[in-house]
């Protein structure tokens, strides 16, 4: 269709639309680093750890080689890890496997299983064939000091150049935020829970 047929509203936008592609573009091409990158989601809200699952699936789709650690695990299954355990035999899955705090009410064991932990996810920051590495609820082994804050924030810096890195949990600290390239926070407007919901199977586990 040529400017001439269309009415001005119609031309107006076209303008609109014109300066905001101009406007894309030039940001989309100031962007020329490449490398990893490390990305903290963290905030009260739902979504972080589905968030982070969904990563690991984009990455899957490529061809990419996935870790993920969980550093919190209670008795909830999660189908997720469930569905990547038995169909992507080559995603590296390391859960904690212990119940936490208020289940095992047991402080040395935790930091026993969160050292045992971490052993697993220092290997994977340590090895560039991970593309994507996922540390699934961390910020709560840094919030309870069961592992060394600047231990873990330098494997995150010393990774790989070209591998990407997904912290979890809510908190995690300043230190930590200052390590990353990418901090969303996913704010609690409010949560099915309040209202009595139980918790649902292939959407909150
Ligand atoms: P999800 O795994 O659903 O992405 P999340 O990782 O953001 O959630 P977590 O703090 O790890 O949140 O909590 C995991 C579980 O707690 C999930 O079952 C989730 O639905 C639930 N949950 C998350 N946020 C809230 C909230 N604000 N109130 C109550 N339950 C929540
Ligand atoms: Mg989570």
């Amino acid at each position: 269709m040529t400017d001439d047929n269309l009415t001005e509203q119609q031309k107006l936008h076209k303008k609109k639309m014109q300066k905001q592609k101009e406007k894309v573009d030039a940001s989309i091409a100031a962007a020329k680093i490449e490398r990893g990158v490390a990305i903290l989601l963290t905030g009260n809200g739902k979504g972080k750890t589905s968030s982070a699952m969904g990563m690991a699936l984009r990455a899957i789709g490529y061809g990419q080689k996935v870790g993920i650690i969980q550093f919190i695990k209670g008795a909830q299954n999660s189908g997720e890890i469930d569905y990547l355990t038995e169909h992507c035999p080559s995603v590296d899955i390391k859960r904690m496997g212990t119940g936490f705090t208020w289940n095992t009410q047991d402080k040395e064991a935790d930091i026993k299983a969160s050292e045992d932990t971490w052993a697993h996810a220092a290997a994977m920051l340590a090895d560039e064939r991970y593309d994507l590495v996922i540390l699934d609820e961390l910020t709560y082994m840094l919030g309870y000091k069961y592992l060394d804050k600047s231990t873990v924030i330098e494997a995150i810096k010393q990774r790989p150049r070209e591998q990407s890195v997904v912290v979890t949990g809510r908190g995690g600290g300043s230190e930590l935020r200052d390590a990353m390239d990418t901090v969303s926070e996913v704010k609690d407007i409010f949560h099915a829970y309040k209202s009595g919901i139980k918790a649902r199977k292939g959407v909150d586990y």
